[in-house]
């Protein structure tokens, strides 16, 4: 039986109000099929896209399944990263408003005195990261023996991030007889291997069997190459009506260089990446929420189940290492019935990780044409001719005419003769610019 209202379903009338008050009217499809089986006890596996409500699916059940004359933990959610930690339990604590079920989030970053005083304060739902609950249960401030409820939230994603023996340990921990269930944007083999040890005959609700159809994001691409890359960002920011954006980067030192550029070109924004401290990245994540910043670039930190409301634009800056780091990463906009557009960037020699994106969505990327002037080639070379052998070859910079220049061969055996330093000076030619860059790094 299809689900139509919160009010088909046996929830006591305090959840009611506290769903009521966040303004749902009608259960999403995850709800709709997977809030009953929870209810009556069932083990379940949950996969949605992003953004399809699994957060209440799971959520609303274990709120119900609290019994408030206990003040022992009875409820576990495991989640990937601090920041959804964070939102989860924030989620939940709205939607038990009216109930007296105490929730918790604990996570690393945070000091684990405060936490360790809530625990003891009593909390019937701990919503954590897999380390620092396993640090906890170590120190004897979490105990896991009335957990009757277990959640494993981003079950990909934690698998990804390598918590594989952090979750069995915890599980482990856990009493035999429990309810376990688990929700996911993806299922792969690994995941399937951890349904099998821990659950019993779940309830399999797949809510799309090709999860990445995004029909609400309006996806485009744009050609880049590295020196026109942020020209290009100011312009779609000016003539797309790009008014809240999360751009993301490929690496943590670029998410903080573009937020300096962006500040410096007088726009609001801020970085969020894996090296900021708990208390800066928890900042900008709340500033960005509340519209005080509206431009974040980010690492694929991001990239995962963040729920923020409002941002109408996805940038890939980079192109993302995986296929499937895109779609979580474009999911963050266009939230249930919301609607978003995502660029992408491409610069030469990214066509394969682009065709295999392609290759895994039905929809259409549309391109999008700028008036910066991009090199659509390899990245342009500049003839040098070797000091030595007299010898042509190509630099990817214009040598200086005061600077000898050397091609590979001759460079080595000047290198070889030289005690194999580079401290000769000369630069090499064709092909390595990696070592190009070590060698020019080294002598400055
Ligand atoms: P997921 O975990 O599937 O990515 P979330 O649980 O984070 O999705 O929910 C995405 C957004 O949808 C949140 O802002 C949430 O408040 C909202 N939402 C969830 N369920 C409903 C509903 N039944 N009606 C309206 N909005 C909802
Ligand atoms: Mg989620």
């Amino acid at each position: 039986m299809q689900v139509q209202n919160f009010n088909d379903l046996p929830l006591s009338r305090d959840v009611l109000k506290g769903i009521k008050a966040l303004g749902f009217k009608t259960p999403s499809p995850i709800q709709a099929e997977s809030i009953m089986p929870l209810l009556e006890g069932r083990d379940v596996i949950g996969q949605a896209q992003t953004g399809t409500g699994k957060t209440a699916a799971f959520g609303i059940p274990m709120i119900e399944g609290v019994d408030l004359s206990d003040n022992s933990v009875q409820g576990l959610i495991l989640a990937p990263t601090r920041e959804l930690a964070i939102q989860i339990a924030d989620h939940l604590m709205r939607l038990s408003r009216y109930t007296g079920v105490k929730i918790c989030p604990i996570y690393g970053g945070q000091k684990i005195n405060k936490q360790i005083n809530q625990l003891k304060r009593g909390v019937h739902i701990v919503v954590g990261t897999p380390g620092r609950v396993i640090d906890h249960i170590q120190r004897g401030t979490l105990r896991l023996r009335a957990v009757k409820m277990v959640v494993l939230d981003e079950a990909d994603r934690m698998l990804d991030m390598g918590f594989v023996k952090d979750i069995n340990k915890i599980l482990d921990k856990t009493p035999k007889k429990k309810q376990m269930s688990l929700f996911s944007a993806t299922m792969d083999r690994n995941i399937w291997k951890i349904c099998n040890k821990y659950m019993i005959k779940p309830e399999k609700i797949l809510v799309s069997k090709d999860e990445i159809t995004l029909k609400q994001i309006d996806q485009k691409f744009i050609r880049v190459d590295n020196s026109s890359r942020f020209s290009i960002l100011k312009e779609l920011i000016e003539k797309q009506g790009i008014r809240k954006a999360i751009i993301f980067t490929r690496t943590k030192r670029g998410a903080y260089r573009l937020s300096k550029q962006l500040k410096n070109n007088g726009y609001n924004a801020g970085a969020l990446h894996g090296d900021l401290t708990q208390a800066q990245r928890d900042k900008v994540t709340r500033n960005f929420r509340k519209d005080k910043v509206d431009f974040l670039a980010a690492t694929d930190i991001a990239a995962r189940g963040l729920d923020i409301g409002g941002i109408t634009h996805i940038v890939n800056y980079n192109m993302p290492m995986e296929t499937t780091s895109y779609f979580h990463r474009i999911g963050r906009t266009a939230r249930m019935e919301a609607e978003g557009t995502s660029i992408l960037f491409v610069a030469h020699g990214e066509e394969s990780a682009f065709d295999d994106i392609k290759a895994r969505t039905n929809l259409n990327i549309t391109e999008l044409k700028t008036s910066v002037e991009v090199q659509t080639g390899p990245p342009k070379r500049y003839k040098a001719i070797c000091r030595k052998c007299k010898t042509g070859f190509t630099l990817p910079f214009k040598p200086k005419d005061e600077r000898p220049v050397y091609c590979l061969p001759c460079l080595k055996s000047k290198r070889r003769s030289s005690g194999g330093s580079y401290g000769s000076g000369g630069y090499r030619g064709s092909g390595g610019s990696r070592g190009q860059r070590g060698q020019r790094r080294r002598r400055h």
